[in-house]
């Protein structure tokens, strides 16, 4: 079944033309992975479809779940089951991590036409989450993301994507700046949390967090554009002949 598709999508910053037209379905139960150099409009792609104000959307479609999904606020859009992991993610000193997660979660729920949680359910249901993510329960009492390692970010960003159960998670260099531990950690979760019924974006510029998410699809991009789409294979030749040869290869094609 299809989730999301996106057509010949534009996109510009501060009047500067970024994306060049995106052309990119899909399914549930897929792992796509967007690889690329740095610079080639990967996290331009995940901010236009989370909503990013900063960002003018000037061609092109993107239909989510049968919707529009460009005509939806950023808070409808993850509404609506979008998720993105920010890649830099925001700390919000003196709250708490709980009460901060516990008002996304109940937000989600009132939406959906389900119950919410009052402070002492939604701890025992946190508590199992964060168990799948081998994650300290003292995160919980913590400012949101307040002095937490990169590693510790990484796995919040997870535990909130655990909590939320989005149709559609893009994660954007969710494996910058992780250690192994925390890289194994972050990746076991995430295969956790992918199911027959959602999707998964990963952003990345590197192979290594796909020798653990084994995606279905990997796209190059390029200059606002995808200009190779393969499969898990394609992210091993990217990681031992590097990204000159897809641009390459297309410029012979033409
Ligand atoms: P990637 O995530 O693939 O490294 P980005 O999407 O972050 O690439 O950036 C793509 C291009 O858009 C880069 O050339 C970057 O300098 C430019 N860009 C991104 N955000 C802005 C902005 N706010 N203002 C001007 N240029 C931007
Ligand atoms: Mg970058
Ligand atoms: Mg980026």
């Amino acid at each position: 079944r299809k989730l999301l598709e996106i057509r010949g999508l534009r996109a510009t910053v501060s009047g500067i033309e970024i994306l060049k037209g995106i052309d990119l379905t899909v399914r549930s139960g897929e792992i796509h992975a967007i690889m690329g150099t740095n610079g080639s409009g990967k996290s331009t792609l995940a901010k236009v479809l989370a909503g990013h104000n900063a960002y003018t959307v000037t061609a092109g479609s993107v239909v989510f779940e049968g919707n529009d999904l460009l005509g939806l606020e950023p808070e409808e859009r993850a509404r609506a089951g979008v998720f993105l992991a920010f890649q830099y993610p925001i700390e919000i000193p003196g709250v708490s991590n709980s009460h901060f997660l516990r008002l996304a979660y109940n937000t989600v729920q009132a939406q959906r036409g389900k119950d919410e949680l009052d402070p002492l359910e939604f701890e025992d249901f946190v508590r199992e989450k964060m168990k799948l993510l081998d994650m300290n329960p003292d995160f919980l009492d913590r400012g949101v993301n307040e002095g937490f390692s990169g590693g510790e970010k990484k796995r919040n960003e997870i535990l909130q994507m655990a909590l939320l159960e989005p149709r559609l998670a893009i994660l954007d260099e969710t494996d910058s700046g992780l250690d192994i531990d925390a890289l194994r950690i972050v990746t076991t979760g995430v295969n956790k949390l992918a199911t027959r019924d959602n999707a998964i974006i990963l952003v990345t510029h590197y192979q290594r967090m796909l020798n653990y998410i084994v995606p279905d699809y990997v796209h190059v991009m390029q200059g606002g554009r995808i200009i190779k789409t393969g499969g898990k294979e394609l992210a091993l030749d990217l990681e031992t002949r590097g990204y000159d040869w897809v641009g390459a290869e297309r410029r012979s094609a033409i």
